[in-house]
């Protein structure tokens, strides 16, 4: 896997050599042109958001999926092959769906608390809460660094983690002036991680 800095505009001019950013397979579509809005960027990579704008990316996934749907016909955005089409939208349920349930588990805990002075026992929905208090933290650490994700727009490029290095290799053949970019090093690399997380 390789982290690539693209130009905001290949992203929007459909200009992206045709291999899938995930797995360096042939693609078949362009999707998530959304990627290169600073607009978007500045909500999920905001410091204000902190620790919010790790879940931030994941709803704005969903929010562009299926609020506000990318106009049709337009080939734009990062390059997908048919399995890797439904990737981020795949995620974002799991991150955005596993928080509205740990909501939806203490609200029902407590709604439906049973517990008086003589009478203390967890009902169901409490287990569930605990459970998936316990549970859903860890998931999403692992979903969320283990992904392929973008973890900086600098108003000119977008950084993504987690990409294939055949698209990298592709992206430098189609448009030479990426091969002037120097690899990160692996001390490079762990910063960057850490100061993702470090604000
Ligand atoms: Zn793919």
């Amino acid at each position: 896997m390789a982290t690539i800095s693209i130009k905001c505009s290949h992203i929007s001019d459909g200009t992206l050599p045709p291999v899938c950013v995930r797995c360096g397979q042939v693609a078949t579509t362009r999707k998530f042109a959304w990627v290169a809005d600073p607009k978007a960027a500045s909500w999920y990579l905001s410091r204000r958001m902190k620790v919010w704008g790790l879940l931030l990316f994941w709803a704005v996934i969903l929010w562009k999926q299926y609020v506000r749907i990318e106009p049709h016909g337009r080939e734009a955005g990062l390059p997908l092959c048919k399995g890797h089409l439904e990737y981020w939208p795949r995620r974002a349920w799991f991150v955005v769906g596993g928080f509205l349930a740990l909501v939806l588990f203490f609200t029902l805990a407590y709604a439906t608390d049973p517990s008086t002075a003589h009478h203390q026992k967890m009902n169901l929905f409490s287990y569930l809460a605990v459970f998936w208090f316990l549970t859903y933290p860890l998931g999403f650490i692992i979903v969320h660094m283990s992904s392929m994700r973008v973890i900086r727009h600098d108003g000119q490029r977008v950084t993504l983690v987690g990409a294939n290095k055949k698209f990298a290799a592709a992206l430098k053949e189609s448009h030479p002036e990426y091969a002037a970019d120097k690899k990160p090093t692996h001390l490079q690399e762990l910063k960057q991680l850490f100061s993702e997380y470090v604000r």
